[in-house]
Parts: C-alpha cells; sequence; structure tokens
C-alpha cells in the first residue's frame, strides 16, 4: 500500500494534522497512520476547489462525460487493489467490496451520461416574441463527508453528480476508513486540478468544512445525531445541505408467501437473513425489524434460524467468508448494548448463528423473539446482525408497526398478492420500498429517507438536481416600450 496522501489542488501532500491510526478490524492491527488534514490544508483543498469553479462550470458538458466515463474505466482498473485496501480498513468481506467498486464505476458512467442529457427545460412564454427556459447551473462547491461503511459507494453517489453538473468538491472520509478514499486519488489526476480535493480528518474535519463560507453545499451521509450539527452549521450561513442518514428499516412477510409451494417461505427467509446482517448489519437500508404474519410465524422463524446457523464467520479476505468483524469495538458494543436491554426486557435470542473467531470485533448474527414494541432493538438503530422478529396477525397491523419509528429510510415486503403489494408500497413512509427483492439498488432510482433518514435524494435525476441551482431566463426577442411602464396617466384614470 502506498503512503496516504491528501489531494489538494492536485498536488499529493502528507497531512500535516493530527494522526489517524486506522485498524484492521480483523487483526486489530493498526495498518496505517494518516495525517488528517491541518487548518491550512483544509483552507487550501477548498481555495482550490473554488478557483477550479469558474473552469469547470464552463467545460462542455461532453467533454466533462468523457472524463467521468476514464474516472469509471480507472477504477475498473484499480478495483482489485481498492477493494483490498477497503477489506484491510472495513473488516467487509472482500467479494462485497469488489461489488462495491463495480457499483462506483457504473454511477459514474450513469452520470456520466445523465450529465449532458438536459441543462434545463424551455417553457411557455408571456408572449409570442419571448423564448423562456429554466436552466440548470452548477450549485458551486460541494463538501461531501462520509461514514466508513460503504467508503467508497457513498462518496461517488456525491462526487460522480457533483462533477456531472459543474461543482468541484473536497471529499471528507470517515477516520475509520480513510485509506481506500486517498487511494482514489489517480482515478482523478486527469480532472483539473482542484477539481477533486480529498482530505482526511475527524468530525472536526468535517464541521470545519460545514461552517466555511466558501463551501456552498454539504452532502452529507452519517448518522441522525451528526447529521443534524451538518444542519445547524449549515442553517447558520443558509448553505444547502443533502442528508442521508440513519434508518430502522421493516421487513413484512405476508402469509400468502406460503401459499404456492413450499420454497416461499425459505426464499424469505434467506432474503431477511442477507438484508439483516449484510456487512454485518452495518448497511444504513439493513433488515432491522421483521413483522411476519402470524400463519407463517414459526414456519419463518424455523427457515431463518437454520439459514443463520449456517453463515460462516470469518477473515474477510476469505473466499469462504460470509460476515466479517465489525468495524469497531465501540460499534460492536452499542450492538451488545441494545441486545442485553432487549432480554433484559424480556427478548430472547433464539439463535446467535454460528459463532466467530476469538480475534477481531466479530458479532455473531443473532435472531431474536419476543422483543417489546418499546425496546430500542424495535426503535432505534441497531446498526448490527440482529434480527428482531415479530408476529403480526394483519397487514394493517405490520404496516401500523412498520411506520411507527422516527425513520423512514428503506421498506422491505415479501408478497405475492397484488393488491397488499400496491397497498405497502402506497402506505409504507419509506424512500425505498423493495417489493421481493431487498436492498437492490439502481442508480436510476432515487435514494434517500422520509422522516429523520433523509432531506433530499441521491442517485437518478434527483441526484444530479442536488448539486444544480436553477435559474429562470426571459427573453425577449424585441427591443419594445412596454404599455404597462410609466407614466401610468398614459393609459387613464383607475375606476
Ligand atoms: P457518523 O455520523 O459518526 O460520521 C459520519 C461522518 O461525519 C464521518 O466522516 C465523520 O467524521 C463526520 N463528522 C463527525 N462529526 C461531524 C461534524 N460535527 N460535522 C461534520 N462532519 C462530522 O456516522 P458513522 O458512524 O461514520 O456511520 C454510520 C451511520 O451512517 C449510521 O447511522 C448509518 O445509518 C448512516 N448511514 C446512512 C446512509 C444513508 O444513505 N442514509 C448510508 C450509510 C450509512
Amino acid at each position: 500500500m502506498s503512503d496516504p496522501l491528501l489531494l489538494i489542488g492536485g498536488e499529493a501532500v502528507a497531512g500535516a494534522g493530527d494522526p489517524l491510526a486506522v485498524e484492521n478490524p480483523y487483526t486489530t492491527e493498526t495498518i496505517a497512520t494518516v495525517g488528517s488534514a491541518s487548518a491550512e490544508q483544509l483552507d487550501g483543498a477548498i481555495a482550490a476547489a473554488r478557483a477550479a469553479f469558474a473552469g469547470w462550470a464552463g467545460t462542455p458538458a461532453l467533454e466533462r462525460s468523457e472524463m467521468l466515463h476514464e474516472v469509471a474505466r480507472r477504477l475498473r482498473e484499480s478495483g482489485g487493489d481498492l477493494a483490498r485496501t477497503m477489506t484491510a480498513e472495513g473488516g467487509k468481506p472482500l467479494i462485497e467490496n469488489r461489488d462495491e467498486i463495480e457499483w462506483c464505476a457504473a454511477a459514474f458512467d450513469y452520470y456520466a451520461e445523465i450529465g449532458r442529457d438536459s441543462a434545463g427545460r424551455v417553457i411557455p412564454p408571456i408572449e409570442s416574441t419571448q423564448l423562456a427556459m429554466v436552466v440548470k447551473d452548477p450549485l458551486g462547491v460541494v463538501g461531501c463527508i462520509v461514514p466508513w461503511n460503504y467508503p467508497l459507494l457513498l462518496l461517488t453517489w456525491k462526487v460522480a453528480p457533483a462533477l456531472a453538473a459543474g461543482c468541484p468538491v473536497v471529499a471528507k472520509p470517515s477516520e475509520l476508513t480513510p485509506l481506500s478514499t486517498l487511494a482514489l486519488a489517480p482515478c482523478f489526476s486527469h480532472l483539473p486540478d482542484g477539481v477533486v480535493n480529498i482530505v482526511a480528518g475527524a468530525g472536526a474535519t468535517g464541521a470545519a468544512l460545514c461552517a466555511d463560507e466558501r463551501v456552498d453545499c454539504i452532502a452529507f451521509t452519517g448518522s441522525v445525531a451528526t447529521g443534524r450539527k451538518v444542519a445547524l452549521a449549515c442553517a447558520d450561513r443558509l448553505a444547502r445541505v443533502n442528508l442521508e442518514m440513519g434508518g430502522k428499516d421493516p421487513f413484512i412477510v405476508c402469509a400468502d408467501v406460503a401459499a404456492a409451494d413450499d420454497s416461499g417461505i425459505e426464499i424469505a427467509a434467506r432474503g431477511g437473513a442477507w438484508a439483516a446482517f449484510l456487512n454485518a448489519g452495518q448497511v444504513c437500508t439493513s433488515a432491522e425489524r421483521f413483522y411476519v404474519m402470524d400463519e407463517v410465524y414459526d414456519d419463518y422463524v424455523s427457515a431463518f434460524v437454520a439459514h443463520t446457523e449456517s453463515l460462516v464467520l470469518g477473515d474477510p479476505f476469505d473466499a469462504a467468508t460470509d460476515i466479517g468483524p465489525m468495524v469497531s469495538a465501540p460499534q460492536r458494543q452499542k450492538v451488545v448494548d441494545q441486545v442485553e436491554a432487549a432480554v433484559e426486557a424480556g427478548a430472547e435470542v433464539v439463535t446467535e448463528g454460528s459463532g466467530g473467531p476469538s480475534t477481531g470485533h466479530f458479532f455473531s448474527p443473532a435472531v431474536v423473539t419476543g422483543a417489546p414494541a418499546e425496546t430500542d432493538l424495535l426503535r432505534e438503530e441497531t446498526f448490527g446482525p440482529v434480527a428482531p422478529i415479530v408476529p403480526v396477525k394483519s397487514l394493517d397491523e405490520a404496516i401500523g408497526l412498520a411506520n411507527g419509528t422516527r425513520f423512514g429510510l428503506g421498506a422491505n415486503v415479501y408478497t405475492r398478492d397484488l393488491e397488499s403489494a400496491v397497498r405497502c408500497m402506497r402506505e409504507l413512509r419509506a424512500g425505498t420500498v423493495w417489493i421481493n427483492d431487498p436492498l437492490t439498488d439502481n442508480d436510476a432510482g432515487p435514494f434517500g429517507g422520509f422522516k429523520q433518514s433523509g432531506i433530499g435524494r441521491e442517485l437518478g435525476r434527483e441526484g444530479l438536481e442536488a448539486f444544480q441551482e436553477t435559474k429562470h431566463v426571459h427573453m425577449e426577442t424585441a427591443i419594445e416600450r412596454k404599455e404597462w411602464w410609466y407614466p401610468y396617466s398614459e393609459y387613464g384614470a383607475a375606476d
């Protein structure tokens, strides 16, 4: 692994601020120490982005498009190394990190095309001698602040549309996973200097980015608590903000899933386990509450438990590993505390999976039943591999419980019944509703949350519009005096 350097104004520089120790969550060894950006270096990165703004905004969209396709090509080319770095610093299985690189490249290709597809629209003018347009301008400098669970994908969902819209960026990865982000620098070296800047740092660096008047928009992904601080900092200076925050996604299983053939319950259980345990449950759209109809509850729990016990915990570099360690000891402890509190309140841990290695921050996937509705396990984000399963009497009850938290990021449903599917589509208060195919993203489909899960959207055309300013242009083709101008006396006295 080459030395982790910051990217400021096209230059690779060693961070001169506080050192960040990066831990491998499997071996628990420190694998690198990264210098975070000093105040002067952050200032330099923002200044470089500002200086690059006019040139990048004025670059023809077709040229920007070609450069974004080149980013995608370079990502694929260096994908193996990037995936290994992500696995070493984050603990996510290598297979999942390889997927993440491909999703990043696909998103750069998508925005390369979307960005050159339109620059606004023509609207009907007031008079036939006029031309009226809605023009989409680049918003300005975008600060991108991301968490550690999908470090490159969540950065891509900001950087790709921002660049496509004509906005330079200053990117700040999580202090837990800076290495893969800093290693991205060569993927951007064909862009003009200052268009992409990457700084390392912890919360203070993020806060300084949010407070800087030269940053026009903050695109943030992280927890609700930090998102609130970001929103307050941006509100104070009336900067634009896009917030992607936590979730407590429900997963509804209807009784009809079992009706047509025997495999329905098994498939819904496997889909549920994947949605709950993917990346050790550290996904913003992890399924964190299962509402299963009484008629199929026992069969569903049995199938879920059996499948959970077959999952392999281990070295995230090992091809046989299904679930790696959690990212850090504090993150794991939060999950332990939440499950223990639920058990004290009467819940039962039906299985703790197959157990994990003795090293690393492993939490063996747990299936929990009997958790009271008011426990944090059923109300607050867990962000770990825990699947609480709750029986429900009807779809009404399932939808009511599903909508009963302060979150609204995603929701999953398994049903074969058209009426149930359409009801869930209409009534679930969530930014994404997945029916019979949990957690599948689509670059063209906007992603984000209702309620406290978010403000704004990433991906799709909405993801580009997040970084555009809207301008109405009204043009009269003839130079002529208008009859409603002064002096009013020319038009006679009013009644
Ligand atoms: P976090 O909120 O602790 O940190 C996120 C980022 O914010 C980090 O880069 C951190 O350094 C930075 N930060 C911390 N304090 C800051 C401040 N005062 N001002 C500006 N930036 C600051 O979140 P995390 O633990 O890294 O990530 C886990 C959380 O992210 C979970 O809640 C998860 O649900 C959420 N998440 C949401 C999505 C989504 O798309 N909605 C996706 C992934 C993760």
